[in-house]
């Protein structure tokens, strides 16, 4: 199974394998270090002030979805739908 460019959670390891998707349709990812599952929807950090307008200056900036995605330690569909959604005064 390939990896992904996805940190675990809870120790930051790199040995992350996608496990699934939930019954809401995010994915879910398997740590293989300390065994926890989790899911990169990571809407809260979003939800912070300032967030969204960090991703897309750094998009503005030439920055790639995965390198905002891993600054902010946000999920790349995070970043993707935030730009998505910004594209209305473009
Ligand atoms: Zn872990």
């Amino acid at each position: 199974m390939a990896s992904v460019n996805v940190h675990c959670t809870r120790c930051n390891s790199a040995q992350v394998y996608r496990h699934g998707q939930n019954p809401k349709g995010h994915d879910s990812f398997s740590c293989r270090d300390c065994h926890r599952v989790f899911q990169l929807t990571c809407a809260y950090e979003a939800r912070k002030p300032g967030v969204k307008e960090l991703i897309i200056e750094m998009a503005f900036n030439g920055a790639w979805v995965c390198d905002i995605a891993r600054t902010l330690k946000i999920g790349i569909n995070t970043v993707i739908r935030t730009l998505k959604n910004s594209r209305h005064d473009g």
